[in-house]
């Protein structure tokens, strides 16, 4: 067989899903019992194999290299500085690539954040938001809370002048304060990139209770396999509206102060959306192109399916390329289009939502029709509250002009109103300067029901 692969994403798990935090949430740290007696290491060979194969195989000059886990660092340094030493022997000429790493920063010190500074590492950094949020449920072995740790990562990162994002989850401890946590990523931490990521823990009945007490180790008692099963969440999951309110209070303190300064991956994403850009696979017409390369060379459709019915081959036996380009990942990724029920279709937000991951497809639809996105409501919402913005920043941009100059529209429009807050209704003039009515400037067809209403500062 011989198929060229598509552009595609790696995620390299070095360490499996072995970790030094025992985050409550993490359902990663259970997949330990796919490989029972594992070291969960990457070998040097097969280190060597996996970086040799992903020059070969990647169609393009810019290849990320992307290491997560589990903890990546746990490997140890000397890992890493080999994994470069492998990409200097082995890369073609014209490729650039990139080195990326997740990380929970606990081990980070001068000496790893000089090396990632060296070799021009973007790291992600998980934190959760201020203190007690962050220590709701990012903890040790021992329970306690790891909020200290990781501002020392942030701290040695920024003095090293590492690119770094924040990736922080949404969960029940910090759904509740949307604006205390990005204010305080923004504010504090100095960080113009983050990611919010909805935790959305699926669980049976029968598994929910032991769910609940958290994924990691159990002395003197089994913890559960996480699988893609069951129509209930645990408690620490956020709730669908609950996240849809979340991302819609941080859009609006961003698209009043923060539009080019801040990067939000969800919001940035979704003006590709009105572009009729797909960036990010969650919110694609299909996906299958972000895949998850275990320890031990096992290659699995998708980092949220490292499952027995999800595993390709191993690239000791198969060559990657013929595995990301096989008909199973082929399907893996079609299905994410085929499967949407007829509700998605008909949705008003579908080209920017597109039924979201398969993996949080587990409620009904309100005519019983299975496999809708458990975040459903909190996405319609969130994309018809972002509509009339959207539609702004996206005729800004196809005129080439400046996304950011909307703040300043907003800024003018509720001057002219001698109010704090701006109300544009369909027979307003549009904001972005057209001198059109909005209705016609931008369609009017606020996907929102009535007029959107802009919160000024
Ligand atoms: S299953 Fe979800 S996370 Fe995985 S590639 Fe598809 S959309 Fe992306
Ligand atoms: S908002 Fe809901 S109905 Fe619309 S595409 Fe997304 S999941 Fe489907």
């Amino acid at each position: 067989m011989n198929l060229q692969p598509p552009a595609f994403h790696l995620l390299a798990k070095p360490t499996g899903a072995t970790c030094n935090l025992d985050c409550k949430y993490c359902f990663f740290l259970s997949k330990e019992m796919l490989y029972p007696g594992d070291r969960f290491r990457m070998s040097d060979e097969m280190l060597e194999t996996y970086i040799r194969q992903l020059l070969e195989a990647y169609p393009r000059p810019e290849i990320i290299i992307a290491w997560q886990g589990g903890e990546p660092t746990l490997m140890g340094l000397d890992f890493f500085r080999r994994s470069i030493e492998y990409v200097e022997k082995y890369r073609k000429p014209g490729q650039q690539i990139l080195h990326t790493m997740q990380t929970n920063g606990i081990l980070l010190n001068d000496e790893w954040c000089a090396f990632f500074k060296q070799h021009k590492f973007l790291i992600g950094l998980s934190v959760d938001g201020p203190k007690e949020m962050h220590d709701a449920y990012r903890v040790n072995k021992g329970g306690a809370g790891s909020f200290d740790q990781a501002m020392r990562a942030w701290e040695v990162l920024r003095r090293h002048e590492v690119d770094f994002n924040i990736l922080c989850t949404i969960h029940a401890a910090n759904a509740d304060h949307p604006l205390e946590v990005y204010r305080f990523f923004r504010d504090v931490l100095q960080t113009g990139f983050m990611q919010f990521i909805p935790i959305v823990e699926r669980a049976t009945e029968e598994l929910l209770p032991l769910a609940n007490l958290g994924w990691g180790d159990r002395p003197g008692a089994d913890r559960p396999l996480y699988t893609q099963r069951g129509g209930l969440v645990t408690e620490r999951s956020v709730g669908a509206e609950q996240f849809g309110r979340f991302l819609i209070a941080i859009f609006e303190e961003w698209v009043h102060r923060d539009v080019g300064k801040v990067f939000v991956q969800t919001f940035d994403v979704a003006l590709g959306s009105w572009l009729g850009q797909h960036n990010l696979c969650i919110f694609s017409p299909t996906c299958g192109e972000a895949l998850a390369l275990e320890h031990n060379g096992d290659l699995y459709s998708c980092d949220h399916y490292v499952e027995p019915d999800y595993l390709l081959g191993n690239i000791r036996e198969t060559p990657m390329g013929e595995l990301v380009a096989s008909e199973k990942q082929r399907k893996f990724g079609q299905d994410k289009l085929c499967s949407l029920p007829k509700y998605c279709r008909d949705c008003n937000v579908l080209f920017a939502c597109y039924g979201e991951c398969p993996r949080n497809r587990f409620i009904a639809t309100p005519d019983g029709e299975p496999g809708l996105n458990y975040l459903c409501a909190g996405y319609k919402m969130f994309f018809n509250h972002i509509d009339p913005a959207m539609k702004i920043m996206a005729n800004l941009l196809r005129q080439g002009r400046f996304a950011d100059e909307i703040m300043r529209m907003y800024a003018a429009q509720g001057a002219r109103q001698g109010t704090g807050e701006t109300k544009v209704g369909r027979n307003d003039p549009c904001p972005c300067g057209s001198r059109k009515k909005y209705k016609h400037c931008h369609g009017g067809a606020a996907a929102a029901p009535g007029s959107p209403t802009i919160r000024m500062g």
